[in-house]
C-alpha cells in the first residue's frame, strides 16, 4: 500500500506555511505589478520531495495569494507548476529550465486566457502582466534552485529525490551560470527599474504641478489684466464728456488695445447700450431692440447698482457664437466726485482665448499634457481639444488607480468606473475660485515600464543563449583535455609528446598537469624497464641454478655418473620401452673387489681416484645413448643396458672386467700406481621378465654374491626365461 513519508509530509507542510506567509505580502513593483517570492518554497519542495509533496506546498502558497488577490486562478496555475516541476525533477531536468518550459507552454497561455475572460484589465496591458507572471516564475525558480544548490548539505533528507544519472560538467557549469545570470539580471533590473520609475514619476508629477501653476497664474493674469483694463476704461470715460459719440470712439480705441475682449459696450443709466465695439454689434442689435437693453444682466446690475468692478460667472455668449464668455463690467460716473453712476462699461472675455495659453504651454515640450479649467460650479470652461469635453458641461471625474503602487495622483475622465487609471494630474486653484487641471495620459507611462521589462527579458534570453554557448566552450576546454589525458595515460607504453593534443586555449593548469603526468609516466616506464631487466637477469641466474640443482639431484658428484635415484627412475622408462618393442635388456651390478684394502693401502683419495677411473672406463665401454650407468652406492655401480644382444653381453662384461684388472692407476698422493679388480653380477632377459627393478636387482645381486664367493674378479650372468623364479 502507498505509504506517506511522514518527514517529507511535515517538511512540505512547513515550507507551504512559510510560502503562505510570504505571499500575504507581495513586493509591489509598479502599478498593479507585484513580485511574489513565497513560491520559492514550491520549487524547493519539488526538487527535494517530488511532485505530490510540491503540490501540497503549492496549494498552501496559493492560499496566501488568494487572500492577497482574491482570485482563484492561483490554485490552478501554481498547482500545475508544482506538479510539472516535480516530474521534471524526476527526469533530471533542472528546475529553472523546467520552469521556463512551464510558463511558455502552460503558465502564460493559461494566465492570458484567464485575464482575458475574467478581468477588466485593458487589453494592451494583458500581455505585459502575463509576461511578468512568467518572469516572476523564473525569479523564484532560480532562487529556489540556488537555495537548494548552496545549502545542499542542509538537505540531507532520507529518501529525497536523487539524480538518475551523473550530470556532465558542462551541464552543471551552464546551470550555475544561468542561475547567477537570471538572479543578477532580473534582480538588478527590478531594483534599477524601480528606482528609475520612481524618479520618472516624481519628475512627471513635478512637471504637471509646474504646468498647472504656470497655466493657473497665466489665466489669473489674463483675467486680472482685462479686469484692470475695464477699471481703467471706466475711469477714463468718467473723466470725459458725456457725449455718446465720443464714447464710441474711445471704446473702439480701447478694444483695439485689448483684443482679448470679444466685444465691448457702454450702457447708460437706463441700461440701454449706447456704444459698442465692434460697432456692427450695435447695428446688429438695433433690429432686436430687446437686446439693446441689458437691465436684466448681472454685469449691469452689479456694476451700476453695487458700483463694483464685476467679473461674471461663465455663460454662453448670445448672438456672438456659442463660446463660453465672462463679462467684466464697471460703473461710469459723471465726474470723479459724484457717487451716482451714469452708466457702465462692459467687456466680454472669450474664454476660447485660453487655447492660446494652452498652445503656448504645448509648444513647451509638454505635448502630452492637456489642460482643463473648471469654474466654481464645476462646469468645464475650457478643455484641450484631445480631451473632447464640451464647454460648460458638468465636469465629471473619479480618482482612480487606488490599488496601484504609485505616488502619482490619478483620475479618470471618460471611463469613470474603471479602476485602471486614465490620467495622471495636477491642479491649481485660481484666486477667483476656478480650478485648473493639467492631465497626462497614464498609458504611455505604463508602456515605458512595459518596454523596460520587455527589454530586460529580451536581454536575459540573449544572455542565456550566450551563457549556454560560452559555458559549453569553457567546459570543453576543461573536459576534453582531461579525457584525452586520462585516455592517453591509461594506454600502455610511452607515446611521443606530440601525441597529446592539448588545446592552446586550455587552462595553464592542464598543461602543468599534462607535463607532470608525462614526466611521471616516463619515470614509471623507465622504472618498469629497469625492473624487467632485473627480472630477466634474475630469471637467467635462477634457471642456471635450477639446472645445476637438477643435475646435482640426478648425478653423483665424485664420478659424474647418474646417481641411484636417477637410475631407478630410468629403469622404469627403459623397461617399459623394451617391453613395448618386445626386446631384451640387461642389468648388471659391479663391485670393486677388496676396496677396503685399496683405501687402507693408498688412502681415501687413492680410493676416490679408482672410483673416477672406473667411472670413465664405464662411460667408454657402455657408450650407447640408451645405456644407463650409475653409481649405486660406495664402490657399487649399476648398469642398465637395453636392446642388448643376449649372447654377446656376457663377453662384453668380461672384456670390461679384464680391462679394469689390467689398469695401472696413478695414485695422486704418491708415485705408486694402483690396480684393482671388479666382480659383476648380471641378468639378461626379455623386458617382460618383470616390471619391478627389485626382481631384476635381486637376481643380479645374487650373481654378484656368487662371484665374490667364487674368488672375485669374475662375471656371473643369468639368462632367465620371461617369468622370474619364485
Ligand atoms: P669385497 O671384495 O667383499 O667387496 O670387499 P670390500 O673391501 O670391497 O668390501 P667392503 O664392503 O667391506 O668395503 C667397502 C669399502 O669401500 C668400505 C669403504 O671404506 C669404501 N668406500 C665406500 N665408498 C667409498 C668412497 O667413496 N671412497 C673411498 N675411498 N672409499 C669408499
Ligand atoms: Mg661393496
Ligand atoms: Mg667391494
Amino acid at each position: 500500500m502507498f505509504k506517506i513519508n511522514r518527514q517529507h509530509f511535515t517538511i512540505s507542510l512547513v515550507l507551504g506555511l512559510m510560502g503562505l506567509l510570504a505571499n500575504l505580502y507581495p513586493i509591489p513593483l509598479f502599478g498593479n505589478v507585484q513580485l511574489i517570492l513565497g513560491n520559492i518554497v514550491v520549487v524547493i519542495s519539488a526538487i527535494l520531495l517530488g511532485p505530490w509533496f510540491a503540490l501540497l506546498t503549492a496549494i498552501l502558497c496559493a492560499i496566501g495569494l488568494f487572500i492577497t488577490w482574491g482570485s482563484w486562478h492561483v490554485f490552478i496555475l501554481f498547482s500545475l507548476e508544482a506538479i510539472w516541476l516535480g516530474y521534471a525533477r524526476r527526469k533530471d531536468i533542472y528546475a529553472l529550465y523546467a520552469d521556463i518550459g512551464y510558463w511558455l507552454v502552460i503558465g502564460m497561455p493559461l494566465f492570458y486566457a484567464y485575464i482575458l475572460l475574467f478581468s477588466n484589465q485593458p487589453e494592451s496591458h494583458i500581455s505585459f502582466i502575463t509576461l511578468k507572471q512568467g518572469v516572476n516564475g523564473l525569479i523564484y525558480a532560480a532562487l529556489g534552485s540556488l537555495v537548494v544548490t548552496l545549502f545542499s548539505s542542509l538537505w540531507n533528507l532520507e529518501g529525497k529525490v536523487k539524480d538518475q544519472k551523473r550530470r556532465t560538467f558542462n551541464a552543471q557549469l551552464t546551470y550555475s551560470f544561468t542561475l547567477v545570470l537570471t538572479i543578477s539580471l532580473l534582480g538588478s533590473t527590478l531594483i534599477f527599474n524601480h528606482q528609475m520609475i520612481e524618479k520618472q514619476q516624481a519628475r512627471l508629477q513635478q512637471s504637471l504641478q509646474d504646468s498647472a501653476t504656470h497655466l493657473g497664474l497665466a489665466t489669473e493674469v489674463f483675467i486680472d489684466t482685462h479686469k484692470k483694463a475695464i477699471d481703467n476704461a471706466s475711469r477714463l470715460l468718467s473723466l470725459s464728456q458725456t457725449n455718446s459719440q465720443n464714447w464710441q470712439n474711445r471704446l473702439s480705441k480701447l478694444h483695439q488695445s485689448y483684443p482679448g475682449f470679444i466685444t465691448m459696450l457702454v450702457a447708460d443709466a437706463d441700461a440701454k447700450i449706447v456704444s459698442a465695439s465692434p460697432f456692427s454689434r450695435l447695428n446688429h442689435d438695433k433690429e432686436n431692440t430687446n437686446n439693446l437693453n441689458i437691465k436684466d444682466r448681472h454685469y449691469f446690475q452689479e456694476a451700476f447698482f453695487n458700483q463694483i468692478t464685476y467679473v461674471s460667472p461663465v455663460f454662453l455668449g448670445r448672438g456672438f457664437g456659442s463660446d463660453p464668455i465672462v463679462a467684466v463690467s464697471a460703473p461710469i460716473y459723471q465726474s470723479e466726485n459724484t457717487n451716482q453712476p451714469i452708466g457702465i462699461i462692459e467687456g466680454s472675455l472669450n474664454l476660447k482665448t485660453f487655447a492660446d495659453i494652452d498652445k503656448k504651454s504645448a509648444s513647451h515640450n509638454h505635448h502630452q499634457q492637456s489642460m482643463i479649467i473648471v469654474d466654481e460650479n464645476d462646469r468645464v470652461i475650457y478643455a484641450s481639444s484631445p480631451l473632447s469635453l464640451a464647454p460648460l458641461s458638468q465636469f465629471t471625474r473619479a480618482k482612480s488607480g487606488k490599488k496601484y503602487k504609485t505616488n502619482l495622483d490619478m483620475l479618470n475622465l471618460h471611463d469613470i468606473d474603471n479602476p485602471n487609471p486614465e490620467f495622471v494630474y495636477a491642479s491649481y486653484t485660481l484666486n477667483n475660485g476656478w480650478q485648473l487641471y493639467v492631465v497626462h495620459p497614464f498609458a504611455p507611462l505604463l508602456k515605458t515600464v512595459e518596454t523596460q521589462y520587455l527589454t530586460t527579458f529580451a536581454i536575459l534570453m540573449l544572455s542565456l543563449i550566450i551563457t549556454i554557448i560560452l559555458t559549453r566552450v569553457i567546459s570543453q576546454r576543461l573536459t576534453t583535455p582531461l579525457s584525452i589525458l586520462a585516455n592517453k595515460f591509461a594506454e600502455k607504453g610511452y607515446q611521443d609528446a606530440s601525441d597529446y593534443n592539448i588545446d592552446q586555449e586550455s587552462p595553464r593548469e592542464f598543461l602543468t598537469l599534462f607535463q607532470s603526468l608525462r614526466q611521471s609516466k616516463q619515470q614509471l616506464i623507465s622504472h618498469q624497464l629497469e625492473l624487467e631487466e632485473k627480472v630477466a637477469i634474475r630469471t637467467f641466474e635462477l634457471e642456471k641454478v635450477n639446472k645445476k640443482l637438477q643435475s646435482l639431484a640426478e648425478s653423483d658428484e665424485l664420478t659424474g655418473l647418474y646417481n641411484r635415484r636417477y637410475a631407478e627412475d630410468k629403469f622404469r622408462t627403459t623397461q617399459e620401452f623394451c617391453h613395448r618393442s618386445d626386446e631384451a635388456m640387461a642389468l648388471a651390478i659391479l663391485d670393486i673387489d677388496n676396496f677396503k684394502d685399496i683405501n687402507d693401502t693408498y688412502g681415501h683419495q687413492g680410493g676416490d681416484e679408482c672410483l673416477r677411473v672406473i667411472a670413465n672406463k664405464m662411460k667408454q665401454f657402455f657408450k650407447r645413448d640408451t645405456d644407463v650407468i650409475a653409481r649405486y652406492g660406495g664402490e657399487e655401480f649399476l648398469l642398465i643396458l637395453p636392446l642388448c644382444n643376449v649372447l654377446m653381453i656376457e663377453e662384453h662384461l668380461n672384456e670390461f672386467r679384464r680391462t679394469i684388472s689390467q689398469l695401472q692407476i696413478d695414485n695422486p698422493q704418491g708415485n705408486t700406481s694402483m690396480t684393482m679388480t671388479v666382480s659383476i653380477g648380471a641378468i639378461v632377459s626379455n623386458a617382460s621378465y618383470s616390471e619391478s627393478l627389485e626382481t631384476w636387482f635381486k637376481e643380479a645381486d645374487q650373481n654378484l654374491y656368487n662371484a665374490k664367493n667364487q674368488g672375485r674378479d669374475r662375471v656371473i650372468i643369468s639368462i632367465p626365461d620371461t617369468q622370474p623364479s619364485a
